[in-house]
């Protein structure tokens, strides 16, 4: 099967501003950013999407949740808040087939998205 697009930033084939790296996620800073700070945070792990995760993935997606917390602290969102994203899907507006969560924040968000 072809590498995703994420794939080849993990494999350090395509170019990206990387924010935070360990040996199960990586994080980098979004191509098209929607608010000042937009980061990405991603599995390793090749899971296309949320919805094709499963029980073994639970201390994966734990430690996602909680870098994207921590990286979100780092570049100085906490105390203003920001927002986390989890695109699945068609409807959900997902467009790249590597599971990732999104860190927006610098500004205020509106609420409900469109
Ligand atoms: P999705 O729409 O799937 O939730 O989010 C995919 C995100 O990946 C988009 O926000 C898009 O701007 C970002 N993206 C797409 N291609 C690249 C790329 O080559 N490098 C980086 N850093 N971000 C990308």
């Amino acid at each position: 099967m072809s590498q995703t697009l994420f794939e080849k930033i993990i494999a350090r084939e395509i170019p990206a501003d990387i924010v935070y790296e360990d040996d199960l996620v990586i994080a980098f800073r979004d191509i098209n950013p929607q608010a000042p700070t937009h980061v990405l945070v991603i599995p390793k792990k090749v899971i296309p999407r949320i919805a094709l995760s499963d029980d073994s993935d639970q201390s994966l997606l734990g430690h996602l949740l909680l870098k994207a917390r921590a990286i979100a602290a780092d570049l100085g969102l906490a105390e203003n808040g920001y927002r986390l994203v989890i695109n699945n899907g068609r409807d959900g507006g997902e467009s790249v087939p590597h599971l990732h969560c999104h860190i927006l924040g610098g500004r205020p968000l509106e609420w409900p998205p469109g």
